[in-house]
């Protein structure tokens, strides 16, 4: 480790990305005084995946109560699953009240990143060409922040519109056309019951179907919201109810699936019990049935989804598709389907890093990866790339709410970078050896999870990359994880003087 220089960076600590985890970042920082910190985002303004995500029927999928920040609980939403502009509303409110947006480079992308062991500074490298540097960079890109184009011979020759969830095109009218939607996972539910009433005819193109729950959903009356707006605390009730719900219902589900399989399978016959109670047709009910574990791929909820293939203007199409043509969509088994409009709610690359990241001689992380499998300290730091934290990094997703892992990363990078600054170490790093003994922990606990289960085969699911690796979840509970960090604070790092 280099011992420690005088060279002053730009800035103490780059973020990138302005969603709720640079959000996140930013107030945690100044809550601990260091406020030279500055966050690129490649957009015009904040919220990340909630700016990029405007598609009809875009809503989140965890209570809002629950998906929202501990420190920031809002009275504001109108719903139990708030719709995506209330959480858009919800990033502006927050950058505003803890004045995040003089911080902010908007319309900055960042294409590299780059680690000088000489100075112990990073140098980030925007699109635009300019270098900035760095003490610490927190990289908050988030998960969902890659689109992923599906690889269909052809795509590129259709003739008719392609929208993306993504990157929907607001100013087309899909009233009156004939529309294909290609993807049915958590994203491909919430539009194609939206827009089934508007079009003239809808083919849901199915590869994989999803298990999707009753949404408890309900608008939440004046009068609670005037409470919560008085005593905004109180939110935490119904907020610690949901939380337990998810952790024995899901995360545990989850993680310790091998020695408690009756959650997994009770959540499959919840799900069965939704899907037959909505859709009229047993074939229908047959096709929309997974073949495959439930939670080795996303769940979701919906009570508006299944009711839209008793539609007369709705078709489930689970033909593999051989081609796009010109006019629509040519099948594996020969036949043709004339489309005006193909929908592409076809995921994200969840697990590509956005910009390239070099460490100690140069070390690419993404080809470091790549040949020795995804690893991290504590699903944020990884040896080698010094004073660089992901929020998260492999193994780093905490819990069923992106808030759990906000909460959990960023506070503990955060942390870390306060003691360093604190003490005016100019590096700090996880060791190799605290970083192996992590990393097989966590492989060793993977085979507990439903991922490693044979109910998983077919599912196509991004929870196992194409490693046969499952280093997207931490497969620990909120509460295991919570003390994992707090213990690796104390002990985990070295710091150079
Ligand atoms: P996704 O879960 O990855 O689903 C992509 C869909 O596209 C899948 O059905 C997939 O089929 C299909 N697909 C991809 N390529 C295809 C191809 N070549 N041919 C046919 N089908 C293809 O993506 P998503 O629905 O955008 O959801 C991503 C994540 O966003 C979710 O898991 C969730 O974490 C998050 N999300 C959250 C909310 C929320 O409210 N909080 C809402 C929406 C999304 P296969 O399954 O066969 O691969």
């Amino acid at each position: 480790m280099a011992t420690a220089n005088i060279q002053q960076p730009d800035h103490t600590v780059a973020i990138v990305g302005a969603g709720f985890g640079g959000l996140a970042a930013g107030i945690k920082l100044q809550e601990r005084g260091i406020d030279d910190y500055v966050i690129f985002d490649r957009n015009d303004d904040v919220g990340g995946t909630w700016l990029a995500n405007r598609y009809p029927g875009v809503e989140v999928d965890i209570p809002s109560v629950t998906y929202s920040y501990k420190f920031a609980l809002n009275p504001e939403w109108s719903q139990v699953f708030a719709p995506g502009a209330e959480l858009l509303q919800y990033a502006r409110d927050i950058a505003e009240r803890y004045g995040i947006r003089k911080h902010i480079r908007f319309g900055t992308r960042v294409t590299a990143a780059d680690f000088d062991d000489s100075t112990d500074l990073w140098t980030i490298t925007t699109a635009a060409g300019d270098r900035v540097t760095a003490r610490f960079l927190i990289s908050c890109h988030g998960a969902l922040s890659t689109p992923a184009t599906p690889d269909l011979p052809g795509l590129e020759n259709f003739s008719g519109k392609v929208l993306r969830s993504a990157s929907w095109d607001h100013d087309y009218d899909l009233t009156g056309k004939k529309v294909a939607v290609i993807g049915t996972g958590a994203t491909g539910i919430q539009i194609i019951p939206t827009i089934a009433p508007q079009v003239q005819h809808l083919t849901v193109l199915q590869r994989t179907a999803i298990w999707v729950l009753p949404k408890p959903n309900a608008p939440i009356p004046g009068f609670l919201r005037n409470i919560y707006r008085a005593i905004p605390k109180l939110q935490l009730l119904p907020r610690f109810l949901i939380d337990s719900t998810f952790e024995i219902a899901e995360t545990i589900g989850v993680v310790h699936n091998k020695q408690l399989p009756a959650i997994t399978r009770g959540m499959e016959k919840l799900c069965r019990r939704h899907l037959h109670s909505q859709v009229k047709d047993k074939r229908i009910r047959e096709q929309l049935t997974p073949h495959y574990g439930y939670a080795c791929k996303r769940p979701s909820f919906s009570n508006d989804y299944f009711p839209t293939f008793n539609r007369d203007n709705v078709d489930l199409e689970t033909e593999s598709i051989s081609q796009i043509t010109s006019t629509g969509i040519e099948f594996a088994d020969g036949s043709n389907l004339a489309i005006d409009t193909l929908i592409l709610a076809t995921g994200f690359k969840i697990f590509d890093l956005p910009y390239e990241i070099s460490g100690i001689d140069g070390q690419d992380l993404a080809k470091t990866w790549d040949s020795e499998r995804m690893y991290s300290y504590e699903g944020i730091t990884v040896p080698g790339f010094p004073n660089l934290f992901l929020a998260p990094g492999p193994y780093g997703v905490i819990g069923f709410s992106w808030f759990d892992t906000i909460e959990l990363c960023v506070t503990h990078a955060v942390q870390v970078v306060a003691k360093a600054v604190k003490s005016g170490s100019p590096q700090v790093s996880a060791t190799d050896e605290q970083t192996t003994e992590f990393v097989e922990k966590m492989r060793k606990k993977v085979r507990s999870t439903v991922f490693a289960s044979p109910r998983c085969a077919g599912s196509n699911t991004y929870y196992i990359n194409a490693q046969g690796d499952s280093p997207y979840l931490r497969p620990t509970t909120r509460i295991e994880s919570a003390r994992s960090l707090r213990k690796a604070l104390k002990e985990g790092y070295e710091y150079s003087a």
